[in-house]
């Protein structure tokens, strides 16, 4: 498959010829249909991030179509339209069991534990435990942007801020997750919630 490589952190990046990923026993790959650009994959570029070794393929706001499964699979098919959230579980440890995939004890990331989605395909492990269906209704593009910044942002505002109708909310910097912010904050999750988002909206 053709892939976007980099071979050292901060340099050039190559989209060249790699192996095709292959779906591991409890896994799925799924062909890339979007793609996000997201700050984070700057900060593993730039080498800031630990987990990510070399050569490395970035990317891990994704969605797609399941191309193949591996055999101990149970929910998921080829052919099936998908996302993923930024954070993948294992979907067995405690917090997994809690209903906290987020703050998984052996949490994994396409685009940094692994190869990710800036690439023809992309491996996605524990898929019973994390792949998200998508409504037909859905576009790809509009998916790959669900699990990493409007997840953040659905969290920030509505588990840990627990915003009610009402209530103000000011975001501090407006890229993707801050846009996110004000999308979830105006409407999308907390009705009747006003929004002032620096340095430019007021809603
Ligand atoms: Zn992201
Ligand atoms: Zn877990």
């Amino acid at each position: 498959m053709r892939a976007v490589v980099f071979e050292e952190f901060g340099k050039p990046l190559e989209v060249r010829e790699v192996p095709d990923p292959v779906a591991a026993h409890d896994g799925a790959v799924v062909r890339v249909e979007a793609t996000g650009l997201c700050r984070s994959d700057w900060h593993g570029w730039m080498g800031h991030d630990s987990g990510i070794t070399l050569p490395h393929v970035p990317g891990h706001e994704l969605s797609g179509v399941i191309e193949s499964v591996g055999g101990d699979v149970a929910n998921w098919r080829p052919g099936d339209r998908v996302t993923v959230p930024f954070i993948c579980a294992c979907g067995r440890c405690a917090a997994c069991a809690r209903g906290a995939q987020q703050v998984c004890e052996r949490q994994e990331q396409p685009g940094f534990t692994h190869w990710g989605s800036f690439a023809e395909y992309v491996p996605v492990h524990h898929a019973d435990a994390n792949l998200v269906a998508l409504p037909e209704t859905m576009s790809f593009a509009t998916a790959a942007s669900l699990g990493c910044r409007f997840a953040t942002a659905f969290r920030a505002v509505v588990g840990q801020g627990r915003v009610r109708p009402g209530e103000g909310v000011a975001v501090h910097g407006c890229g993707g997750g801050g846009r996110s912010a004000g999308v979830v904050s105006a409407g999308g999750g907390v009705p009747g919630v006003g929004l002032a988002c620096a340095p430019r909206w007021l809603v």
